[in-house]
């Protein structure tokens, strides 16, 4: 017997979930899948995202919108977000920001400007270094980052 695993499913997946109480946050996905199952990285799945956190500001679900993308955080995309939630007339308490510490500060303390709530996501505990591998692997340019942290904690420049 075959299993078949559905594929493409986070619109569906979505609606369901709206029918439930609770913060619903929006995110690309860490882990890499096959492409029959789940858009990989660029402008296809940039095109979801936001066609997914319209429904999400539509809805008036409590969410939580969670990316560094500039493409969908930056200052032009924000005034749209801004102008479709005023003329919806949807709560801005509802909408929330989260974004990695360390990562990208701040475009999170522009969202705030905005009267956005944010949130800094902090993973802790004793399996961090599987954790930091996971985070490395899925954007290299994060070793060259670690090393200069590391580099300016020890010398402190
Ligand atoms: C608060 C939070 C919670 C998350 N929870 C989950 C979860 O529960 N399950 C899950 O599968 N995934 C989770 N993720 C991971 C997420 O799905 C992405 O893998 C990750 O955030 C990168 O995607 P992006 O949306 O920032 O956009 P991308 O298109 O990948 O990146 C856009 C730009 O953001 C910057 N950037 C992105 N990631 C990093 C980074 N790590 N370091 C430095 N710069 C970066 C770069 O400039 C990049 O060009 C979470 C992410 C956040 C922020």
């Amino acid at each position: 017997m075959s299993l078949a695993l559905p594929s493409h499913r986070t619109p569906a997946d979505l609606e369901r979930v709206l029918q439930r109480p609770g913060k619903i946050r929006l995110v690309k996905g860490a882990y890499a899948a096959p492409t029959d199952l789940a858009k990989p990285r660029g402008a296809e799945l940039d095109d979801s995202y936001w066609q997914l956190m319209e429904r999400l500001f539509t809805s008036r679900h409590p969410c939580s919108i969670a990316t560094h993308d500039p493409a969908l955080l930056d200052p032009v995309p924000l005034e749209y977000a801004h102008k479709l939630i005023q003329e919806q007339g949807i709560e801005q308490d509802n909408i929330e920001f989260e974004m990695l510490k360390g990562v990208t500060p701040e475009r999170l303390q522009a969202m705030r400007n905005y009267g956005y709530r944010t949130r800094v996501y902090l993973p802790y505990g004793q399996e961090w270094h599987l954790y930091l591998c996971n985070r490395l692997a899925e954007y290299p340019p994060n070793i060259h980052q670690a090393i200069t942290d590391a580099v300016k904690y020890r010398y402190g420049r």
